[in-house]
């Protein structure tokens, strides 16, 4: 299917719109070249428009059938496959990401949305629990108590600069809402703004080819901030998905708080994704550590919410071994183009800010031309750390800490320091991970995913992933925004007390009519 010229316009329920004269351009961010064509701000009644259609779907599209639902996220998976190369060139053109990686990135979304399409058609994802009533039981009858998940209504989606396929218009969040029969309204990346289109467009295609009413879905452009917080404040608005900054996070939740009727707002922000590395690590496998750190450190020129942005290597010899391994390797890094001007300002003040911070030192910058990044490791030890907590922040890019540390106690002492996190990780062997009880039970407390023997980058797609973790790596630590869990977002529970077997839901009834798996009476089962 040839993509349709990118006209710049809002996409409310599946038609172009236009009405505010306002414009922004996207630019090349590799040669600062503006894009055409300009994209139009969306206006106060286009925003209320895609709302109101939003909102007047929501039932319909709730009460459709799984199948249906399925069939939608399967021929949305198709159209992103069928788009070809002129998906990936807009999206290159706009980001800069190589080709490779945006491959990459496209079949992980086309994946995940198919994993979603079949968990929706098998069904079990509703949770239902059945507590069989007792009229006879003593002293008072116990009543028939069944419970379900059902969706939440009309749900704000904001994708991520540095996802623009897999955390964008039809990303992870997007892919959730519409799997659990929630209408979306996308607010477009201002970086990314044609990607998000050609995107948008697939979408709308794939909701009138499965005959779904066209409301469900809309794409909304916009570089003021005022779009997204109107989009937050709409009354029709039901929850909020945002993948970015703790700042624009923090901001969206700040302004769905204030509302007449507070709603949840799930936003995935930053992490620093502290990394520890034990002794008996070094000991076995020194080399193998600092190269596969520096590729983590500097995959997509750092711009992973999961990019190990400190590590704390033990004071010694071995230490010291360590970390000249790891500046050589990030000496021989290859900078890269950011996603767009706005990160690689923030980047190069950060790394100035970390440079001028007293008691650190650059060990190593690797050598590229101005307008790119360049991996950076600073060094600094436990006392310096301790005074200077502006190095737990998170800084965004291809840029490191190392901190030097003496014993056990200073480990613990940084892990309980930190803000939340999305991950940590330990370097270590089986023998110290039962040493080191103390500072894995502190990590517990603080992120959402601990990994062993690895890096945090690259999030496998699957049933028991969390990629979450308490404020600021999210702000509601109860859920997870990558794998089918996160359905769970985008769903509240609903029980039913005593009502006649033919008018509950199938999912409830006695028969199991859809065969699904259920608690009853506390016990797992798919039978009647
Ligand atoms: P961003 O600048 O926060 O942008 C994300 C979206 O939020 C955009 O649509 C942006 O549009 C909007 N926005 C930003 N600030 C806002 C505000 N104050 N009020 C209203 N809307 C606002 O983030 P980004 O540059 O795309 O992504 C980089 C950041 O995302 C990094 O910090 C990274 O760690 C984080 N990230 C986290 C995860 C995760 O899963 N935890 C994944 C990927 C990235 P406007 O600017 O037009 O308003």
């Amino acid at each position: 299917m040839p993509i349709a010229h990118i006209h710049g316009k809002q996409l409310i329920g599946g038609d172009g719109s236009a009405t505010n004269a306002d414009t922004f351009v996207a630019t090349d961010p590799a040669t600062q070249a503006v894009l055409d064509p300009p994209f139009h701000e969306a206006s106060s009644e286009e925003i209320d428009r895609a709302m109101t259609l939003a909102s007047e779907s929501a039932d319909v599209f709730s009460n459709t059938s799984y199948e249906t639902r399925a069939k939608l996220l399967e021929a949305i998976a198709d159209g992103l496959m069928d788009a070809g190369q002129d998906l990936l060139d807009r999206c290159h053109a706009e980001t800069a990401l190589p080709m490779n990686r945006l491959q990459g990135e496209r079949a992980r979304t086309v994946n995940q949305t198919r994993l979603f399409a079949e968990m929706i058609r098998e069904g079990s994802w509703v949770e239902a629990k059945i507590d069989h009533g007792d009229a006879d039981r003593s002293p008072a009858p116990k009543p028939d108590v069944r419970s379900m998940l059902i969706s939440i209504g009309p749900v704000v989606v904001f994708g991520a600069s540095n996802f623009p396929l897999a955390i964008s218009v039809a990303g992870t969040d997007t892919t959730t809402a519409l799997a659990a029969g929630c209408p979306v309204v996308c607010k477009a990346h201002p970086a990314h703004p044609g990607t998000c289109e050609m995107i948008g467009k697939i979408i709308c295609d794939a909701v009138k080819a499965t005959g779904l009413p066209a409301g469900i879905f809309s794409l909304l452009q916009g570089q003021s901030h005022q779009v997204g917080h109107s989009l937050v404040e709409h009354p029709a608005t039901a929850a909020v998905a945002f993948t970015g900054s703790i700042a624009g996070g923090r901001a969206l939740f700040d302004t769905a708080n204030r509302r007449a009727n507070p709603i949840p707002v799930y936003a995935e922000m930053g992490s620093i994704n502290p990394v520890f590395v034990l002794p008996g690590a070094i000991a076995e496998r020194a080399e193998q550590i600092a190269q596969a750190f520096i590729g983590s450190l500097t995959m997509g020129v750092g711009q992973f919410c999961t990019n190990p942005g400190l590590i704390l290597i033990p004071s010694g010899d071995q230490g010291d071994q360590l970390v000249q391994s790891i500046a050589q390797h990030a000496a021989a890094a290859t900078p890269g183009t950011m996603l767009h001007s706005g990160i690689h300002d923030a980047f190069t003040k950060g790394v100035a800010r970390i440079k001028d911070t007293d008691g650190v030192q650059l060990l190593s910058q690797a050598k590229g031309p101005r307008e790119q990044a360049c991996c950076t490791i600073a060094v600094t030890d436990f006392a310096v750390l301790q005074r200077e907590r502006s190095l737990l922040e998170e800084l965004f890019g291809p840029c490191s800490t190392i901190v030097r540390y003496e014993n056990a106690s200073q480990m613990i002492e940084v892990a309980q320091a930190l803000e939340g996190q999305l991950t940590a990780t330990l370097h270590g062997s089986d023998r110290e991970l039962s040493e080191h009880q103390p500072l894995i039970r502190s990590l517990q407390q603080k992120v959402g995913r601990l990994i062993f023997n690895g890096f945090p980058t690259g999030i496998e797609v699957c049933h028991a992933m969390v990629h979450g973790g308490p404020y600021p790596a999210t702000s509601d630590a109860h859920f997870t925004s990558i794998g089918p869990a996160a359905i769970k977002r985008f769903t509240r529970p609903l029980c039913f007390q005593d009502f006649p077997n033919d008018y509950l839901p199938a999912e409830l009834q006695d028969a199991n009519p859809r065969g699904i798996m259920r608690m009853v009476n506390g016990v797992f089962t798919r039978d009647q």
